[in-house]
């Protein structure tokens, strides 16, 4: 059976802030499309933030919820666009999911996955089809989920939820953004994938890529 410990998190975010980093230049080009341009740089910040923050813990003896609340304010301190509140909540919400546990089984980390996925949309306001990285990780959660409902390892429900982030990413090329800084371009947002969305993508790659 799978068991996730502190050692297994922190490796898992150093991961999201190499990938994240690799990706940095096309995220900032999404975002110049139908945003700011930051979108690149404010994700790199926060991860890089978070990456330094867990390298100062004493593993053995943090719990996976202090490790994620560490994860959730070095990132919203590190992160002045609007992903820094929606990614802090999102680690807030899944360090709520797994308090008390010393190691996390499978079934665990999806009900932290799925508990991120919620943050952000609780966070946010954003519903399905707003053009948001709520288009990716929803249904990334509900994907994760259904597969471990179905008995599926943590890998296999991991590589499902990636699948859905993936189609819902590419998805929201043909939506029109109603949150958030590009809904100001209403119609003009058509034909592009939001930065967000993109970013959950690379961010659930790297999660699977590190657990499964
Ligand atoms: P900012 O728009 O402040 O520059 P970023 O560039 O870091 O922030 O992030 C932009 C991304 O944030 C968007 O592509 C979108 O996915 C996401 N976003 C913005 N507002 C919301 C919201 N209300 N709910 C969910 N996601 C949102
Ligand atoms: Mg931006």
């Amino acid at each position: 059976m799978t068991s996730i410990d502190t050692t297994d998190l922190k490796t898992m975010f150093d991961a999201i802030a190499v990938a994240i980093e690799a990706d940095k230049d096309r995220l900032c080009q999404l975002d110049g499309v139908i945003g700011d341009a930051d979108h690149g740089i404010a994700m790199a910040l926060g991860f890089g933030a978070v990456r330094d923050a867990l390298a100062s813990l004493d593993l053995a003896a943090t719990e996976p919820t202090a490790l994620l609340n560490t994860a959730a304010k070095s990132f919203l301190n590190a992160v002045g666009a609007s992903s820094g509140p929606l990614y802090a909540t999102a680690f807030m919400r899944g360090a709520a999911a797994v308090k008390g546990k010393a190691t996390l089984a499978g079934a665990d980390f999806i009900a932290l996955f799925r508990a991120m996925a919620q943050g952000i949309q609780d966070r946010g306001k954003a519903e399905i089809g707003e053009k948001t990285m709520v288009d990716a990780w929803l249904p990334a959660a509900q994907a994760a989920a259904a597969a471990d409902a179905a008995g599926k390892t943590l890998s296999e429900s991991l590589a499902a939820a990636l699948e859905a982030a993936e189609r819902g990413a590419e998805a929201t090329k043909d939506m029109i953004a109603a949150k958030g800084r590009s809904s100001r371009l209403g119609e003009r947002s058509l034909g592009h994938m939001d930065p967000g969305a993109a970013s959950a993508v690379t961010v659930i790659g790297a999660m699977r890529k590190s657990l499964g």
